[in-house]
């Protein structure tokens, strides 16, 4: 992929070095691609969660396109000397890949979250990026044994581009595993943007995210988040060791 400006490595779990710009760039690429890309966005918590952990390690290592969601991949890059040009967040990313779509005549499916909220997203998306098309939507509440119906009926919608948001490490499983089974351009993994799309939670203010405190305004929305944001200061002791043993 010639937009691959290439990667920093963050203990252990490669992150390209992109703007939003080069990451749209590769996007537009996969649009006119051969075969399925799928792009991953970690932030650190992942990024932390997958370091110890080679299966996780290796299903981020697959993607596509890697993008660094989090200031804390920001400061960890700083950290070890090899900075990230910027934070791409994944659901600015994805808002920006769905006007792509909308341009260029793709449409887009919608898998993930609790039951009516895709549908919200995707209604509420449609009215605010002219021209898009959403075929479909699916909540993210299903068995393994539903996996090949749901393949099925994305196939069916024709739709070009897969938002998949059923957390990490669901999203990114289901984007590999499925990668030959869906005839789309591009899929990615996305979080928790469907519930911020569809209004049932916030996005933390301007304020928060220019201080790099998106995640404390998250933590207010989202107690039980605590158990992943409590292993950040110890992803940055272990970015230092990084540092200091050189790899
Ligand atoms: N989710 C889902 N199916 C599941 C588990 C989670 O659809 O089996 C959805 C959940 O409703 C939420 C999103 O996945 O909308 C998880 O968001 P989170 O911000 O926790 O994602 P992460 O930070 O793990 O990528």
């Amino acid at each position: 992929m010639d937009q691959r400006k290439g990667t920093i490595d963050i203990l252990g779990i490669p992150v390209d070095n992109v703007t939003m710009g080069d990451a749209l760039s590769a996007f537009d690429g996969f649009l006119n691609g051969k075969s399925m890309a799928w792009i991953a966005t970690p932030n650190a918590e992942i990024v932390s969660q997958a370091s110890g952990d080679s299966s996780l390690a290796q299903l981020l290592m697959s993607a596509d396109l890697v993008i660094p969601d989090g200031v804390g991949l920001l400061h960890a890059s700083r950290m070890l000397g090899r900075p990230l040009r910027e934070r791409v967040a994944g659901i600015d990313f994805a808002h920006c890949a769905l006007k792509r779509c909308a341009a260029n005549g793709v449409s887009v499916y919608f898998l993930g979250g609790r039951p009516g909220i895709s549908e919200q997203a995707a209604a509420n998306k449609m009215r605010d990026i002219p021209g898009l098309r959403i075929a479909g939507t699916h909540h993210g509440y299903f068995e393994q044994s539903d996996t090949a119906s749901i393949v099925e009926a994305i196939n069916e919608s024709g739709a070009g581009f897969l938002c998949v948001a059923l957390g990490f490490p669901k999203q990114e499983r289901f984007l590999l595993e499925n990668k030959n089974a869906l005839h789309m351009k591009a899929g990615i993994g996305i979080g928790g943007s469907f519930d911020v799309w569809a209004g049932a939670l916030k996005r933390a203010p301007k304020i928060f995210r220019s201080f790099g405190l998106e995640w404390l305004y998250r933590l207010g929305q989202e107690p039980s988040r605590i158990k992943r944001i409590a292993t950040l200061p110890l992803f940055l002791v272990r970015v230092a060791a990084q540092k200091v043993s050189g790899a």
